[in-house]
């Protein structure tokens, strides 16, 4: 079982602090993806970085604003471009001196995914590994795709903490949705994480997870829990993914066995890479599946 944590009270509008040099405002954007709503993040005291501006609301922006008077923004940073995440970002740096925006660009641009922040363009797309410093703090870039291919994580160095964006959520696990999800990076994204030995995980949504090694642990665990299920349903027989959710997903909300579905999928296409399982015809949605 993943040690999930959850919370009451996210506090709306107001910041929170949570470290030394992290505070948070909450967006009022509750949903089944979203738990209670997408956390911001400030960055130091008086000179500060903003992570995850957040959705396009007036509301969430005033709250931004009023939290950071008195303060000099330095930087603002994205972790994937969903629609939960970056849309708020130039908005915040015009009413904020102009920091740089960094992030990267949404992979969907030029199609109509709702979920999806394509009209995002950041000033400075964020290499793997690039550092952003003020005063007091040092933030890393640490690339992760697998929720979305252009997901970064950010390392706070002075309190040895991740901001995990929706790579690694306390309150749930995250979707892992193709064409742009992909499972075996997202695999290879946890053990990037794991192997850095964290001392707390900070997410966009929900409170932080602060037994970091027994979680990911749990985490990982959990997929191929999730993996093993798939290859039991095969070892019945040929399956549809929609013939395989309601049975694999019994116990989670219906509300969201569409999502369960999409990251289903995203198993399965691991699967295939790694020779255990073969579609019937093309690898989709609506493709039979059996054991290779
Ligand atoms: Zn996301």
């Amino acid at each position: 079982m993943i040690p999930f944590v959850h919370e009451i009270d996210p506090a709306y509008g107001r910041a929170v602090g949570l470290t030394p040099l992290v505070r948070r405002v909450t967006a009022e954007n509750p949903g089944p993806f979203t738990y209670l709503g997408t956390g911001t993040y400030i960055v130091g005291r008086g000179q500060v970085a903003v992570i995850d501006p957040g959705p396009d609301l007036p509301a969430h922006l005033d709250a931004l604003l009023h939290a950071l008077k008195g303060e000099t923004v330095a930087a603002i940073l994205t972790t994937h471009t969903h629609s939960d995440h970056s849309p708020l970002s130039h908005a915040l740096a015009e009413r904020t001196g102009k920091p740089p925006v960094y992030g990267r660009i949404d992979p969907m641009v030029g199609s109509s995914e709702a979920a999806s922040d394509t009209a995002f363009r950041p000033d400075i797309e964020v290499a793997d590994g690039q550092r952003v410093a003020g005063r007091g703090w040092t933030l890393e870039a640490v690339a992760t795709p697998g929720h979305a291919s252009n997901h970064v994580c950010y390392a706070l160095l002075e309190e040895n903490l991740l901001f995990s964006g929706d790579h690694v959520m306390g309150w749930s696990t995250t979707v892992v949705s193709p064409p742009d999800g992909d499972m075996s990076d997202y695999y290879a994204s946890l053990a990037k994480v794991e192997a850095r030995d964290f001392s707390m995980l900070i997410p966009t949504h929900g409170p932080p997870v602060t037994a970091v090694r027994p979680f990911l642990a749990a985490y990982r665990t959990h997929r191929l829990d999730r993996e093993r299920q798939i290859l039991a349903e095969l070892q019945a027989g040929p399956r549809r993914i929609i013939e395989m959710v309601p049975v694999m997903y019994a116990a989670v909300d219906p509300r969201l066995h569409p999502a369960a579905a999409r990251s289903v999928l995203a198993h399965l296409i691991h699967l295939e890479r790694s020779g255990l399982v073969v579609a019937v015809g093309e690898t989709g949605p609506d493709s039979v599946f059996r054991l290779a």
